[in-house]
């Protein structure tokens, strides 16, 4: 069997696989890009909010909160230089009682040690100035929140990346992994063929820990295995009159943000994602959540019809803490201490992956410059 060689290998075609292949591709030769589905970013990357993220959560020192805010201001130049559509339209998160307020100005403090120092408390009467149908009675809004078309920044990359030489190769899934001290093997579909490359990046998303488990990494000893979270949109129709992306005060235990309410850039509104753990990737959205969505969306848009609302979406969220546990962070490992060097392993990359997506792709060419020689 014809075994080709490679300097690196990327495997998986999402959008933080594309960053990375295109990144790379200004520093290095024989790159190959594999993804097993026909075409780039048929997954996650395409089942999300499409919020660029201003960094607001996320713990101090984490690599979620330092990507992001680094990763936000590469993605707006980049839209800005390459001409993918976006919006800074901003965001408003919003208090409807004491309690909550005293979350925002916890909020507010977090975001600033993260470096978000732009955001604005502003009064309930402001939000209503903002937001008439919204009822709030305080809210912090974040300008350098904003909206892009993940369709168009990923054929960006992948334009960008095969400019540069990276050859992309679809309907190849990584099968089997052996390291002989010098390369690492990949089989491709069970045995079709055969690629040696000196350097692997496995971003294969929902599938990063089964793929980092092939060289013979043990994924629950080092904490790698993924549980899956499905977070599920509903679309309104009549969609309501609102000109900012609105988000509840998240819950304590940061299971998420709260469904929120998201405008696309052809201003259609959805509201989600909810959080719901689950055992196998199965995206129909349940009819049966229209009540919990509207009773928690009437809370800050108590006008919303409750008929107005019908399934549309969903995405699954590859999440490194089960039901209830502490927030883990982004994993992106370079895995020399495991007798792998050379095999790079992003695993949860959930939100804000998508708006850290560039950060990443430059954190991964730091990480593998030592294996590049
Ligand atoms: C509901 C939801 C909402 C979100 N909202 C936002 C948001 O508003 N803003 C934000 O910043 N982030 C958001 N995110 C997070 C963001 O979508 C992800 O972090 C990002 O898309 C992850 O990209 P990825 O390339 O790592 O993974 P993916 O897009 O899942 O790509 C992985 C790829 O690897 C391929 N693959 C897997 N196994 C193999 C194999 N063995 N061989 C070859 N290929 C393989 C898959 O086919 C897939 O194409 C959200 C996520 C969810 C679920």
């Amino acid at each position: 069997m014809e075994r080709h060689q490679f300097n690196i290998t990327i495997i998986g075609a999402g959008v933080v696989g594309l960053a990375i292949a295109e990144e790379l591709s200004r520093h290095y030769k024989e790159i190959l890009l594999l993804e097993k589905n026909e075409s780039q970013g048929q997954e996650t990357s395409s089942r999300n909010s499409e919020v660029i993220h201003a960094g607001i959560y996320y713990p101090e020192g984490s690599l979620k909160a330092s990507l992001c805010v680094e990763g936000r201001k590469l993605l707006y130049e980049a839209c800005e230089n390459r001409g993918i559509p976006y919006k800074r339209i901003g965001k408003l998160i919003v208090a409807t009682n004491p309690d909550e307020e005293e979350s925002l100005q916890a909020l507010l403090g977090k975001a600033q040690l993260n470096g978000v120092d732009d955001l604005l408390f502003l009064s309930g009467r402001v939000v209503h100035s903002l937001e008439p149908d919204v009822i709030a009675s305080a809210g912090l809004l974040s300008p350098s929140t904003g909206i892009i078309d993940s369709h168009s920044l990923m054929r960006a990359l992948l334009v960008g990346a095969t400019d540069n030489g990276v050859s992309a190769v679809f309907r190849s899934c990584v099968t089997a992994a052996h390291y002989d001290g010098v390369r690492h093997e990949l089989e491709i579909n069970d045995g079709e063929s055969l690629v040696a490359s000196r350097v692997v990046v496995n971003c294969a998303g929902l599938l990063s820990d089964c793929v980092a488990a092939l060289p013979g990494i043990d994924v629950d000893l080092e904490g790698y295995r993924l549980k899956l979270c499905k977070g599920s949109y509903f679309a309104a129709s009549p969609a309501p009159r609102i000109r900012h992306l609105v988000y509840p005060v998240p819950t304590p235990k940061h299971e998420g943000l709260g469904v929120h309410a998201t405008l696309d850039l052809g201003g259609r509104v959805r509201f989600g994602p909810d959080v719901e753990y689950v055992d196998a990737v199965d995206y129909r959205v349940d009819e049966g959540k229209r009540d919990a969505f509207h009773a928690s969306i009437i809370t800050y848009l108590p006008g919303l019809a409750k008929e107005s609302l019908h399934p549309d979406m969903s995405g699954i969220r590859p999440k490194l803490q089960g039901p209830g546990e502490e927030i883990r962070d982004f994993v992106i490992s370079e895995e020399s201490r495991l007798g792998l060097p050379g095999w790079v392993n992003l695993i949860g990359i959930e939100s804000p992956g998508l708006t850290a997506c560039l950060s990443i792709a430059r954190r991964v060419a730091n990480l593998i410059a030592p294996a590049m020689g």
